[in-house]
């Protein structure tokens, strides 16, 4: 029997390879992030979620060592990273930047190759041929940087981050900017990362992209609000929703519902009722008939997701209230 995907496993040892330990990090009087904690696994994308100043981008530069934290501490494979040297940790993580720079006078592969010599890998050439191929732009190889496109530059900038291969890659909004083809060619590479069993952390405004390829989100605003797959986060605040679409206003319905078994909240927009709770869909048929006996005429019934955004700014509103 195959391995369950990485976000239904609880975590184990050998699961743990890099850890934010009740991280802090204050700038002069202002702390940008507070006591977090969690762990990134192999073979999982981990979305990190939060507004503008949320602290998305502190936490990976933590996490790639490349400021230290006031307090906490991040473990890569249980070791604390101030223990290990610039060396080790550069081979093990990759990491985006948001605004990654290459050098704008220098070809493709002058900036592939002069990455692949800093990271002194054994046959630089044979590695940026290789990155090339697997990014798709060897037919770019011999253009300057400073012609490429935003798609193009963002794909390189992501092949440098990678040459050296490393297990962990942090990703700060790497399809920020992108036009929908370029920014779908991006998450195809981010799930490639996932297939091969990498830990992939990604910072990201595109709820709709989390949706689409994250196993688990943590959504940060200064201190970490959640923690869990999008499942999870759904079912917690949400339950299941069933959506009933009716002829006319459904507004005259949504009394109608009130107090049945397995509904806690029930909402008319337009022609549409949207009924949330632990047990919607296993009452639907409840739910049906009371709709008939009231004299609606149902166009119809399913069952359907609570948008990521709703759950997201639910979590957002919920999280004010703490600060
Ligand atoms: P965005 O979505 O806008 O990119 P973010 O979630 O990445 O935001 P950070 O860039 O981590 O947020 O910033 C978190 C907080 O820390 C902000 O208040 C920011 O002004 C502050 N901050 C970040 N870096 C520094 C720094 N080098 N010096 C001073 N303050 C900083």
């Amino acid at each position: 029997m195959g391995m369950p995907p990485a976000a239904d496993r609880p975590p184990g040892d050998a699961d743990r390879m890099l850890t934010a330990d009740h991280l802090t990090r204050q700038f002069d009087a202002r702390v940008a992030v507070q006591d977090i904690s969690f762990e990134l696994r192999p073979g999982e994308i981990l979305a990190l979620l939060g507004p503008n100043g949320a602290g998305k981008t502190t936490t990976l530069r933590l996490l790639a060592g490349l400021i230290r934290p006031s307090s906490g501490q991040v473990l890569l494979d249980g070791v604390g990273l101030h223990g290990l040297d610039g060396t080790s940790l550069r081979t093990r993580i990759g990491i985006l930047t948001e605004a990654p720079g290459l050098w704008d006078r220098l070809t493709v592969r002058q900036n592939l190759l002069t990455y692949a010599r800093l990271h002194g890998l054994p046959s630089p050439s044979r590695a940026v041929d290789e990155a090339l191929d697997l990014f798709d732009v060897r037919s770019r190889a011999g253009d300057l940087a400073a012609h490429l496109s935003k798609g193009l530059r963002q794909r390189v900038a992501l092949a440098r981050t990678l040459l050296h291969r490393p297990g962990i890659v942090l990703l700060d909004e790497p399809t920020s900017g992108l036009d929908p083809a370029s920014a779908k060619e991006v998450r195809a590479l981010i799930l490639r990362l996932r297939g091969e069993g990498r830990a992939v952390l990604l910072s990201t405004h595109n709820l709709d992209e989390v949706d689409r390829v994250a196993d688990r989100v943590a959504v940060l605003r200064g201190r970490l609000l959640a923690l869990g797959t999008t499942a999870a986060l759904r079912a917690r605040f949400f339950g299941e929703r069933l959506k009933v679409t009716v002829a006319g206003d459904a507004q005259q319905f949504v009394s109608v519902l009130g107090g049945s078994s397995g509904v806690d909240i029930v909402r008319a927009d337009g022609p549409v009722l949207l009924a949330d709770g632990a047990a919607a869909s296993a009452h639907a048929p409840e739910i049906v008939r009371r709709l008939v006996a009231a004299g609606a005429d149902i166009l119809s019934v399913h069952p359907e997701h609570v948008p990521l955004e709703e759950v997201y700014l639910h979590l957002l509103g919920e999280g004010s209230t703490e600060s």
